[in-house]
C-alpha cells in the first residue's frame, strides 16, 4: 500500500494499493487491445474525444487542484494552473491529431510517401513534483498520435492521476486506452521499463534512476525520452535592470518550494553589480510569504516529505561556513524549510553544482561575459537558464553559448505547452511539448510504390 500525506500538516489523506508487475503486464495486455481500435479510428474521431476529455477536465479543475494542494502541497494558485495546464495540453494535442502529416519525397518510378505510425504502448513514469502536468506533457501527445498510455506516478503523489484517468473514461476515452497505475518506481516502474509489449519509456526524474532506466531500455532498444535533473543559472549582468532582476530572482528558485527541475538556483552576478544585487535581494527574499498552501497570499508551500527535508537540510549543513539569506518558514507539524541563499562558497562546492530540489539557492560573482559562459556551463546539467542585461548582443550571444535546452531572456519562464522542452547533458534526452510533441510517439516508416509495373 501506498500512503499518501498532505506535506503541510503530515496528516494521512489516502492509501493507494501498489501494482505488482502481474498488475503491469495484466494492464499492457488491456492497453494493447484498445490501442488497435484507437490507431484505427478516424483522426477527427480522435481529436473529438482528446477534446472532450479537455473539457472535463476543464470543469473538474478546482476539483483536481484541491486535490494537488492535499497530496503535493503546492500553492493553490498554482494547482490550479497545473490542471488548467492539463486542460491546455489535451486541447493542443487533439489538435495535432488531424495535423500529423507525412511526406511525399520525389523519386524515379514511383512514389515515395512516409508515414508517422503510432508506437503502440507508451510507459510514462511521472515524478512528484509536477504530478499533473508531467503526467500530461507525455500522455496527451502520445494519445493524439495513436497510442495506449500506462501511467505510473510517483509514490507520493497518485491522487490526481487517478482522478484524470476516470474523467478519461468519463470523456468517452475508451477502456484501456489511459491506465494509471500507482507502484513503487523499483516494482510498477520497473515492470514497465522491462516488458516487452511497452514500446516507449517516457521518464521524468532523478539523473541516477534516469541512468538506470536507459541501461535497461537499451537491452530492448526500447525508445525513451528523458527529463532529468537540473542546476540552472541565472545570469545577472552588470548592465540589467537590477531592481527587475532582484525582484524576480525570489520565485525562479522558490515556486514549488525549489523542487522544479528548472529551478535558477546558481545566481550568478557580474562582480562590479555584486554588493548592489545582494542589496536588492535580500529583502526580497525574507519577504516571502510562506505557509498554509490553502491561502491565496501563500507563495511557498511546504516541501514533499520528511526525506526531502532532510535531504535539503543535509545540503545546507554540508555547505559549511556559508553565509546565508533567510526567509521565513512555519515552525510545527509539515515539511517546511525557509528560502534560503548562500553566498561566499567556492564555485565546486556541493550545494554549487548539485541539485539540492529545495528552496536553496547559491550566488557565484563572475567577472566578465566569458567568464559568466564557463560559470554558466560548469555543471553536468543543461535544462534552463535565464540572462539578465539591457545588450541585445550579449543577450544573444550569452544565449547560443550556455548549454541548455530553455532558456529566457529578461525573464525566468521555461515550460510552455506550445514550445519545445528538454535538457542539454544530464538532464535530458528528447524534447517534449511544442509543435513536434506528437511526432516523439511515432515510428516514421517509407514506402515507395513502383508506377513501372510488375517487374519481369
Ligand atoms: P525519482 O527519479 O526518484 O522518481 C521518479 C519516478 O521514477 C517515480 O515515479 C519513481 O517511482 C520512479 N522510479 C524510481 N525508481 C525506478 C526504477 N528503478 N525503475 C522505474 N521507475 C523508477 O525522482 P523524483 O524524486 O520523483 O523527482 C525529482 C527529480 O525529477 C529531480 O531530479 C528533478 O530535477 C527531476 N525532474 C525533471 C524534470 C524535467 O523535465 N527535466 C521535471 C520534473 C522533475
Amino acid at each position: 500500500m501506498l500512503q499518501v500525506l498532505n506535506p503541510a500538516t503530515e496528516e494521512v489523506v489516502a492509501t493507494v494499493p501498489a501494482a505488482t508487475p502481474a498488475d503491469v503486464d495484466a494492464a499492457v495486455t488491456r492497453a494493447t487491445a484498445a490501442q488497435r481500435s484507437w490507431a484505427a479510428a478516424a483522426p477527427a474521431e480522435r481529436a473529438r474525444i482528446l477534446r472532450r476529455f479537455a473539457s472535463v477536465v476543464d470543469s473538474h479543475v478546482e476539483e483536481l487542484a484541491l486535490l494537488e494542494v492535499r497530496e503535493a502541497g503546492h500553492t493553490l494558485g498554482n494547482a490550479r494552473w497545473e490542471a488548467g495546464n492539463v486542460r491546455d495540453l489535451l486541447d493542443y494535442a487533439a489538435g495535432g491529431v488531424e495535423r500529423l502529416n507525412g511526406r511525399q519525397i520525389p523519386v524515379p518510378g514511383g512514389l515515395d510517401v512516409t508515414i508517422l505510425e503510432p508506437l503502440g504502448v507508451v510507459g510514462v513514469i511521472a515524478p512528484w513534483n509536477f504530478p499533473m502536468p508531467i503526467a500530461a506533457w507525455a500522455t496527451a501527445p502520445a494519445l493524439a498520435a495513436g497510442n495506449a498510455v500506462i501511467l505510473k506516478p510517483a509514490e507520493t503523489t497518485p491522487l490526481t492521476a487517478l482522478r484524470l484517468a476516470e474523467l478519461a473514461l468519463e470523456a468517452g476515452v475508451p477502456e484501456g486506452l489511459f491506465q494509471v497505475l500507482p507502484g513503487e518506481g523499483p516494482v510498477a516502474g520497473n515492470a514497465l521499463v522491462e516488458h516487452p509489449g511497452v514500446a516507449k519509456i517516457v521518464f521524468t526524474g532523478s539523473t541516477r534512476v534516469g541512468k538506470s532506466i536507459m541501461a535497461s531500455c537499451a537491452d530492448r532498444v526500447k525508445r525513451l525520452t528523458l527529463e532529468l535533473g537540473g542546476k540552472s543559472p541565472n545570469i545577472v549582468f552588470a548592465d540589467a535592470d537590477l531592481e527587475a532582476a532582484a525582484a524576480a530572482t525570489p520565485m525562479s528558485f522558490l515556486d514549488n518550494s525549489g523542487q522544479d527541475c528548472c529551478a535558477r538556483t546558481r545566481i550568478l552576478v557580474q562582480r562590479s553589480a555584486y554588493d548592489r544585487f545582494l542589496e536588492l535581494l535580500t529583502p526580497a527574499i525574507e519577504e516571502i510569504v510562506v505557509g498554509d498552501p490553502l491561502d491565496e497570499r501563500t507563495q511557498m508551500g511546504p516541501l514533499i516529505s520528511r526525506a526531502q527535508l532532510d535531504r535539503v537540510r543535509g545540503h545546507v549543513e554540508g555547505a559549511g561556513a556559508a553565509e546565508a539569506i533567510r526567509g521565513k518558514a512555519p515552525e510545527g507539524p509539515g515539511f517546511w524549510f525557509p528560502p534560503t541563499v548562500l553566498t561566499g562558497l567556492p564555485e565546486d562546492a556541493p550545494c554549487a553544482v548539485e541539485e539540492v530540489f529545495g528552496p536553496v539557492a547559491v550566488v557565484l560573482p563572475f567577472e566578465d561575459e566569458a567568464d559568466a559562459i564557463r560559470l554558466a556551463n560548469a555543471t553536468e546539467y543543461g535544462l534552463s537558464g535565464s540572462i539578465w542585461t539591457r545588450d541585445v548582443g550579449r543577450a544573444l550571444r550569452a544565449s547560443r553559448a550556455v548549454r541548455a535546452g530553455n532558456l529566457s531572456v529578461n525573464s525566468h519562464s521555461s515550460v510552455r505547452y506550445w514550445t519545445p522542452f528538454g535538457g542539454f547533458r544530464q538532464s535530458g534526452l528528447g524534447r517534449e511539448l511544442g509543435p513536434d510533441a506528437l511526432t516523439a510517439f511515432t515510428e516514421t516508416k517509407n514506402v515507395f510504390i513502383s508506377t513501372e509495373g510488375p517487374a519481369l
